[in-house]
């Protein structure tokens, strides 16, 4: 969708505040989740995500 069902920000939106409404925006606007995805090929742009690897439990 273009817009976050959260904070009702649309992708328009961001495109002309250069501000997303909330962290969820990036998850929740496709435009903008593939817009980040370009930014940053190599690595996951999300903060709240913990992955947890073996060996350090
Ligand atoms: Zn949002």
């Amino acid at each position: 969708m273009n817009k976050c069902p959260y904070c009702d920000t649309t992708y328009n939106e961001v495109l002309q505040t250069g501000f997303v409404g909330c962290a969820r925006c990036y998850q929740e606007i496709e435009p903008l989740k593939e817009a980040i995805k370009k930014m940053y090929p190599n690595k996951k742009h999300k903060g709240k995500v913990v992955k947890v690897d073996s060996g350090n439990l």
